[in-house]
Formats: structure tokens, sequence, C-alpha cells
């Protein structure tokens, strides 16, 4: 066997074992080889230069190959009813009737669908992020005391040097990009106009009424002449929508950095309307503050390069498991991340 036909089973089996096949193809040796021509005598040339060459046609052949057997390996169709666990026996966890879709998931779906009707888009947020989005785009700058009403789970840079990333506290951490991404529609005069439902995280004591994971619906309005009447009418729509009734809403002035003047957004009991005084859900007060929400604050506006000054807009942020609790009568939020299945299966 001469040597080039040595390289040959070498990088033929390369080729075999490797995830990106197409690399071999670089190979340092195959470099090598050409590498030899010059100082060969000129009668060896040819041949030595056709030999290479083929070698080279050999493992684009063998490259091609594996790359479609791959492809057929990806797309092997899976067979989802086969039966799974150990020996096909079930893990005695796991429901044996299909399951169902998480009520918060089925909860989020409805209120997509009925901002999706008011105009609004949905979208996602994300689990881990940067301080930069989570608390300098929104007004609170470094130092600022707000950012502890935010305290959550955080990872340790391992460099020494550069800020740790954030489990978001609140989907607001979205807004910027939101704001980035929306604001060609307002000079063709259509509003920017985006909710995003999803899971937020928190340090917090747990008991009935706090969790450290939970979901918020974050809210974004902004276009020419938006006003709080706009908010508030928004607001009290959803919630009528969602609670299937008429319903008085409160608001009171409140404190967030990213909004100027915030409310904190209340509505009359749905269950007692305030007519019970020994009622649960209100404590018999007939109003639950709900949710935090404003105008958006200038800064906030300015740091997506969106101009004060011809431009307002609202958002809102409102705790979701908390809509779905007083929908439901759930007494306690660590129910939806418990697997408990005899509560799961109630919806
Ligand atoms: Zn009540």
């Amino acid at each position: 066997m001469n040597e080039i036909q040595e390289l040959e089973a070498i990088l033929l089996r390369r080729v075999a074992d490797s995830s990106e096949p197409r690399e071999v193809l670089k190979s340092p040796e195959i470099k090598a080889l050409y590498a030899r021509i010059p100082a060969l005598d000129p009668s060896e040339r040819k041949e030595f230069g056709q030999q290479i060459n083929a070698l080279k046609q050999l493992l684009e052949q063998a490259v091609r190959d594996k790359e479609s057997a791959d492809e057929d390996a990806v797309s092997e169709p899976l067979d989802v009813t086969a039966p799974f666990g150990i020996n096909g026996t079930l893990p005695a966890l796991l429901p044996t009737d299909g399951g169902s879709v998480h009520p918060l998931r089925q909860e989020i779906a409805a209120l997509i669908e009925i901002f999706g009707r008011m105009g609004f888009v949905a979208e996602e947020s994300r689990e881990i992020d940067d301080q930069y989005h989570m608390f300098e785009t929104l007004n609170f700058p470094a130092g600022h005391p707000a950012r502890d009403d935010y305290d959550t789970f955080m990872t340790i840079q391992k460099d020494g040097d550069g800020e740790s990333l954030i489990a978001p506290a609140h989907t607001s951490t979205m807004q910027n990009r939101i704001l980035r991404k929306y604001r060609d529609r307002l000079e063709t005069g259509e509003p920017i106009a985006a909710i995003v439902p999803d899971r937020v995280f928190r340090n917090e004591d747990l008991d009935a009424r706090h969790e450290h994971t939970f979901y918020q619906v974050e809210g974004v309005y902004v276009a020419k002449g938006v006003h709080a009447g706009m908010l508030i009418a928004t607001l009290q729509k959803f919630l009528e929508e969602y609670y299937g009734k008429k319903l008085e809403v409160r608001v009171n002035p409140f404190y967030f950095p990213f909004t100027e003047p915030s409310f904190e957004f209340a509505l009359s009991c749905p269950f007692c309307e305030g007519k019970d005084a020994s009622c649960k859900v209100c404590s018999g007060e007939g109003w639950i503050e709900l949710l935090g929400c404003g105008m958006i604050h200038p800064n906030v506006l300015r740091a997506a390069d969106i101009d004060p000054n011809e431009y307002t807009g609202f958002a809102f942020g409102c705790g979701i498991d908390r809509l779905v609790m007083m929908k439901y009568g759930i007494e306690d939020v660590r129910h939806f991340e418990s697997a408990k299945l005899d509560f799961l299966k109630q919806f």
C-alpha cells in the first residue's frame, strides 16, 4: 500500500466518524501532498497530481454520502405512540390518560386571543437577560433604589469582570426590544401594540400568594396622542372580556421608574362585587389591587430612539397567576408549579 492509499484509508475513517465531515476536505495532510509537487521530478509530477485529485474526489463523494445519511437519520420520523419509561412501563407520576394543557398555558392562550382582538401582537420573553434590558432601558440607572424591588436570581460570572446575568423579574425586560422592533410602524401612523405574556422569577419567601416562578403579561402601546384614559379603557375592556362580566375599576397614583405618571389599578371583586363582607378573594373590601401601569416615561422612549415629544404610550404589567386564581377561586399560587395531578386535571 503506497502512502496515498494509506492516507485515503485514514481520511475515509475520519469522514465516517466526524459530525462535520466536510471539514475533513480541509485536512492539512492533503495540503501537504500538494505542497510536495514542485519538488518532484517532472516525470513524476503528473501521476502524483492525478493520484491526489483522485483522492480528493473520493473523499468528496464520501462526504456527500455521509451528509445525506446524517440528514436521513435526523428526518427519521419519531413514533410518539411508542411505549416509554422503563421497559415500556409508564412511571407512576405521568398521566395515563394523555394529559392536558397546563391551566396557565390555557389562560395565556385566552388572554393572547383577547388582546389580539384589540390589535396587540404577542411576544415571548427571555428566561435569562442582562441588567441593561432589565433595568437601564427602563429608567432604573445603576444604584437606583427601586432595583431592590426586583430581587431575582443571578448567574455568577466566572471571569470576575462583567455583570451577572439575571432571570428576569418582569417581562418588561422585553420593552426596549419591542419598541425598537416595531418603531418603524410609527412613521406610517400605526401604533406599537404588543403584549409579553411569559415566565418571570423573584427571590421570594414562598407562601400561598408568593412563588419564585410565575407569569406576567406586559403590555406596551405607543402612538401619537396616547393618554391615560386609553390605558384605563384598554385594561377595563380586557378584564371584562377575561372575566366575562362588567367590572368597576379604580386607579390610584403609584410609583414605578419606567412610567410617569404611574398607577395602581384595582377592579371591583368579580366574585362578590363588594356585597360579601366575608369574601376571601377581596377580604370583604370589594376591590382587588391587580396590576401596575402608567404612561411610558420619556427616558424609556428615548432609550429606544423614539422621540417623546412626538409620541406617547402606556405600559402595564399584570400577574397572570393572580388573574387565573381569581377566575377559578384558586387559594394557593404554589399549586401551579406543584405538578399535583389532582389539581391540574380540573382544567
Ligand atoms: Zn369579594
